[in-house]
């Protein structure tokens, strides 16, 4: 698809407003006047004075219109909601984000209404992002539900999150930089990485005491953190236990991931670490969804995981399930997520597929074209079978390329948020990242700027430029004494 951008510069929201209606096409984008190709789809935008105006076509096909931009106007804004009424009637689709295209709807929800009120804040979402009364509804929900953990942020505040970059294999829909543990390769990086982590993790607890920061939470991703052995988890939560203050941290999270890494010594490890809560994320309990993507787990695996942690006394479990895995269809996806429920974990996450261009499956499967309809199926069921058992919507967002441009959400049942989940999603406070592909997040205090500071992506550079990182965290000395 030719998308042509004509006296403005808004390629980002326009380009990402695009894809929603064609999300399998790959878009180039030109400045400058349209030209017709014939056989492809162009979308025209342009501004020109007070006008606006936009048109679509392709062999023949056009629908075009323009509009005027009152002086003063968000002609952003007006440009996007001419672009989405275009498109609309040309492919006869109303994409249920409207014109939102950012990636905290939660956050925006949150701030209108923090300005006006939930009603003044649901019809700007309904009237001027053209959002859709059912997704605003649940965006207002997750906003009102988040409202009490924000607050129980305080300035002072931080959250650690430590990444473990290893899986047992790789997913053919994974994006994420993670490394597939099967080969000798990457084996041999585990116990220097570990051995790293434990020094970073060490620095980041001196410059947090020396900042007078007070731990909220600690959350280690990945990755699947349970893919190392249990000695190599208990050194990295012993470095934790040993170097941080957390007689103020309200929740301790291990994503545990993959169920076919989860042992009982595993789980002891970090009970005995004092790990409030567990992830266990099956993804689907469709044994062959399982192995077309290229998770070596059965449906069995992830139950025996389940109870297993049961067993070892784990009362806070969330699982993960996705919606637009390939061949999965909307009643196996709502199979799924009935045979969820029935074990009545603490929280049940449900992601919308992203297909990103470093997925094995797009550069394998060309043949996958997600269908964003029947994803669609999938978290309708969502939205009645959860709120039926007792799980409320409490953190949401939004990824690009995400099958049908839907969203992620987190739900849980009562008293069972993840505060983690909401400080990092809304933004509350600075979070102190540590492991390979971490980005440190620095909220100020006052003025709340954030400013990043990246970790090495890799295992193999976070272990060979290792001094080179820790000087980098003088950055966070400079950014609390500034
Ligand atoms: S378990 Fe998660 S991080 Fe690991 S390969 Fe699969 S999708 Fe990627």
């Amino acid at each position: 698809m030719n998308l042509y951008l004509c006296g403005h510069s808004f390629r980002y929201e326009t380009e990402n407003l695009c894809r929603a209606f064609f999300p399998n096409e790959s878009v180039a984008v030109f400045e400058g006047d349209c030209r017709d190709k014939p056989g492809e789809i162009s979308v025209c935008t342009k501004i020109s004075g007070g006008d606006l105006f936009v048109s679509v076509g392709t062999d023949g096909r056009t629908v075009e219109k323009r509009r005027s931009a009152p002086a003063g106007g968000d002609q952003e804004l007006l440009l996007a909601a001419l672009i989405f009424s275009v498109l609309s009637e040309f492919t006869n689709y109303e994409p249920p984000w409207g014109i939102l295209t950012g990636v905290r709807p939660s956050k925006l929800m949150n701030t209108l209404i923090s300005s006006s009120s939930p009603e003044d804040a649901k019809r700007y979402f309904i009237e001027s992002l053209l959002v859709s009364r059912e997704k605003t509804e649940l965006t207002a929900d997750v906003a009102l539900r988040e409202k009490e953990i924000i607050s129980s942020s305080r300035p002072d505040s931080y959250s650690l999150y430590i990444s473990i970059p290893f899986c047992p294999s790789r997913c053919s829909y994974c994006s994420f930089v993670s490394h597939s543990i099967a080969g000798r390769n990457a084996q041999k990086l585990v116990s220097p990485y570990v051995e790293m982590l434990v020094g970073e993790l060490r620095e980041n607890a001196r410059i947090a005491a020396e900042m007078g920061l007070r731990l909220e939470s600690v959350y280690f991703g990945g990755g699947t953190p349970t893919a190392l052995s249990a000695e190599q988890l208990d050194a990295v939560c012993g470095a934790v236990e040993e170097n941080f203050n957390l007689s103020t941290c309200r929740e301790y999270t291990v994503e545990a991931g993959r169920p076919d890494t989860i042992t009982a010594e595993k789980l002891k490890v970090l009970k005995s670490r004092n790990v409030t809560r567990i992830s266990i994320n099956p993804q689907t309990m469709n044994a062959e969804v399982l192995k077309s993507v290229g998770r070596k787990h059965s449906p069995k695996d992830t139950l025996d995981a389940f109870f297993l942690a049961r067993g070892e006394g784990f009362e806070d479990i969330n699982m993960d399930l996705i919606a637009g895995l390939y061949g999965d269809t909307a009643d196996s996806f709502s199979d799924s997520l009935d045979s969820l429920v029935s074990l009545k974990p603490e929280s049940v996450t449900v992601h919308t597929l992203a297909l990103k261009r470093s997925s094995s499956l797009v550069a394998i499967e060309n043949a996958f074209v997600p269908d964003g309809s029947s994803v669609a199926k999938m978290l309708e069921f969502a939205q009645r079978k959860l709120p039926a058992n007792g799980y409320h919507p409490y953190y949401m967002y939004r990824q690009s390329r995400s099958v049908g441009n839907f969203e992620n959400v987190g739900w849980c049942l009562d008293g069972r948020e993840c505060a983690y989940n909401i400080f990092m999603m809304e933004e509350c406070h600075t979070v102190l990242a540590a492991g390979a592909g971490g980005v440190t997040k620095l909220r100020h205090p006052v003025s709340g700027r954030i400013e990043r500071i990246f970790n090495f992506k890799y295992p193999y550079e976070y272990i060979s430029r290792f001094s080179e990182l820790i000087e980098r965290k003088k950055r966070i000395n400079s950014f609390y004494e500034s």
